[in-house]
Order: C-alpha cells, then sequence, then structure tokens
C-alpha cells in the first residue's frame, strides 16, 4: 500500500536566504489573495469562475507588466498557491453541499491570507535533495537544516517541499510517498487507555507514560512570562519584546507537547490491534476554567488525531467509548458502579470485592474490557 507522508525539520537561514523565503511567501500570499478576489469578481458578475490554470496563465502576463518582482521568485510559489486555492473552493463547495444534506458543518467561505500569523509559507515542485546536514530546493539552493534526521535522505520519492515560518524559525516540510506493509492484526493485544491531566497516558497492561519534564519545566515559563506580559505597559517596547518571548514560549510547549505524543501514539499504534479511548467532550471540558489549561496540555484532540492516522497505517483500530461509559466509576474486577468518584481520589477501593487499584488504570481496564464484551 502506498502513502503519503510528510517529515518536518527547521531550518539553519543566513539573512539573504531568510529575505528569500520571504519574498517567495509574499509572491505565494499575492496570488492566492490576488486568486481569491478574481474568483470573488467572476462569482458576483456571473462569469466562469476561473480555474488555477487560467489564473496561472493570467498571473504570467501581468508580471511582465505590474508585477515584475514576481520574476524574483521561483514560478513554484504562485502556481502552487493557485492550486491550494482551488482546493479551497472544493472542500467549501463540499461542505455547501453537506450543509444542505443536513450535517451541521460551518461552511466557511476561503477567506484573504493575511501576515498577521507570520510570513506565512509557500511549496515547491521539482528537483528537491536532501542531505544529511541540508537540502537543496529549486532556484534557493543549498539550505542547512538544524535538526539532522528527520528527513527522509535515500529511497524516498519526494514529492514537494514547504518552506514556512513560524514565530521567528523558518522550516521546510517534505512529502514523500511510501510504500508500507499489510499489517497483521491477529497477534497483537488489545489494550485500553485512559488519557490523564497528572499523568500523560495510562496503559490497561499496566504501562505508563508520564508528561515528560521538560514539557513541565516550559510550562513553568509560560505561565511566568503571562504574568510578566500583563504587567507590561500597553504599547511599549518591552511588552513588544515580552510578547515575542512569550510566543516562542508557546511554541516550544507545543512541540514538546506534539513530541511526546509522538513517541506514545507510534508505539501504541505499532504494537497493538485496537485501542480503547474514552470520548470525552473536549469542548464542554475547555469551558471549565480550571480544568481547561491541563487538558489543552494533555492535547487529547491531537493524541486521538494520531492515533487515528497512525492506526490506519500500522493495522490498529481505534474506539471510543460512549461518552458516558462510566470507565472512572466502575470496577474493573466486578462491574460495579460506584455513584461517585471524586477528582481527588487517586485509587479505586471497590466496597463489593474489595478491590485496591491506582484510579486510572481501573480506567484503562475497564476501557479494554469495553472491547472485550463488544
Ligand atoms: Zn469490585
Amino acid at each position: 500500500m502506498k502513502i503519503l507522508r510528510a517529515y518536518k525539520a527547521e531550518l539553519d537561514l543566513n539573512n539573504v536566504q531568510k529575505t528569500d523565503c520571504a519574498s517567495h511567501a509574499g509572491a505565494a500570499r499575492y496570488a492566492y489573495n490576488w486568486g481569491l478576489s478574481r474568483k470573488k469578481e467572476a462569482f458576483s458578475t456571473g462569469a466562469k469562475t476561473p480555474s488555477a490554470i487560467d489564473l496561472h496563465r493570467e498571473l504570467n502576463v501581468l508580471k511582465k507588466t505590474e508585477l515584475p518582482w514576481m520574476y524574483e521568485v521561483s514560478k513554484c510559489a504562485p502556481q502552487e498557491s493557485l492550486r491550494d486555492l482551488d482546493k479551497a473552493f472544493t472542500n467549501f463547495f463540499r461542505r455547501v453541499k453537506e450543509k444542505k444534506a443536513g450535517k451541521k458543518v460551518a461552511v466557511g467561505f476561503p477567506h484573504f491570507k493575511s501576515k498577521k500569523n507570520g510570513l506565512g509559507s509557500f511549496r515547491l515542485t521539482g528537483a528537491i535533495h536532501v542531505f544529511e546536514k541540508s537540502i537543496q530546493l529549486p532556484r534557493l539552493g543549498m539550505l542547512r537544516l538544524k535538526e539532522r534526521g528527520y528527513l527522509p535522505m535515500s529511497g524516498a520519492h519526494i514529492l514537494n517541499a514547504t518552506v514556512s515560518e513560524k514565530a521567528g524559525r523558518w522550516f521546510v516540510s517534505v512529502q514523500v510517498e511510501i510504500e508500507i506493509s499489510q499489517p497483521d492484526r491477529e497477534q497483537k493485544p488489545v489494550a485500553g487507555v485512559d488519557l490523564g491531566i497528572i499523568r500523560m497516558a495510562q496503559v490497561s497492561d499496566g504501562m505508563i507514560f508520564e508528561n515528560p519534564r521538560a514539557l513541565k519545566s516550559a510550562l513553568t515559563k509560560l505561565k511566568r512570562l503571562q504574568r510578566v506580559v500583563s504587567r507590561r505597559q500597553k504599547g511599549s517596547a518591552n511588552r513588544k519584546k515580552s510578547v515575542r518571548q512569550l510566543a516562542r514560549a508557546h511554541y516550544r510547549v507545543a512541540n514538546l507537547r506534539k513530541d511526546a505524543l509522538h513517541k506514545v501514539t507510534t508505539m501504541l499504534t505499532k504494537t497493538r490491534s485496537a485501542i480503547v479511548l474514552e470520548n470525552l467532550n473536549v469542548s464542554g471540558m475547555l469551558r471549565n476554567h480550571h480544568l481547561a489549561q491541563a487538558i489543552a496540555d494533555v492535547g487529547m484532540y491531537e493524541f486521538r488525531r494520531q492515533l487515528e492516522y497512525k492506526g490506519a497505517w500500522y493495522g490498529c483500530e481505534v474506539l471510543l467509548a460512549d461518552r458516558f461509559y462510566p470507565s472512572t466509576k466502575r470496577c474493573s474486577q466486578c462491574g460495579q458502579v460506584k455513584p461517585e468518584m471524586s477528582l481527588g481520589e487517586r485509587e479505586y477501593r471497590c466496597d463489593y470485592c474489595s478491590l485496591v487499584i491506582d484510579r486510572d488504570l481501573n480506567a484503562a481496564i475497564n476501557l479494554e474490557q469495553l472491547f472485550c464484551s463488544s
């Protein structure tokens, strides 16, 4: 089975390269916004809406007269951007159809890209080569990699590369077509997984994944910076500086969390035939102010998302327990359900069969049992 996979690594750019990348991202954004307004125009006048190919042709004419600066960048950047625009419209029309069919979806008309959230990104196709310490891209040439070992070097068929900026740092992501073997479902066990706040994940066989220490300390730093920003005077240079530091800290936390989750989800989907998770109403819980930070940190959505796509690769089924299944209140030994189990109780003590067991482990086992009984 052939699947597409993306690999991302941070770039180590010099100032000239940073400027080059910024112009490419600018050209991509310009083409997207220009194409969007051309499409809107066509909608309002009832004319035939121009496709990505039509728009690209039009843009090439404009380059000669109004947009000579676009010659400075690879023609791929605006071209791929116009393709994305087409895709955005395809998705938009699909959502409109779904809504008409009675599904609850936000239709969301494609909107203009702004520079508010950074310089953005651009995609290049063509000759892309990955080396140990660098990546070679069309037009931009050799770019040094800050992180090694993240991009596939040989044997992989690279389809395209996307360069993006976030909080002052530049990244490259390459899309690769890879062949994966058919998964074997039979020999691997089933696992119930309880996602936690204090503990990242508890597996029904007793395995525990703690929140990494680096994440804990990054979170402490984040909280401190948040306080600093709120104390600084609005509009002051000091505040601007702190806001930048805060953005970097946010970014670091997000990365550490993602890394930690990737390790867990890869390990679980490779070694289990099915995983049962609690189907938490995350949006409801996020409104609860106290829990919000902690739950967001554990990244439940992200956890489920990763499990689901990796499950498809490695042949691991992901099942969600009913939201009302009492995984914490039920005794995993005798099946009795307690009327109450407060958040502070770290141990489950059964009054019927006198089982004493760790709260999270009990929940994980209950989830696993749900699969076996269904
Ligand atoms: Zn019991």
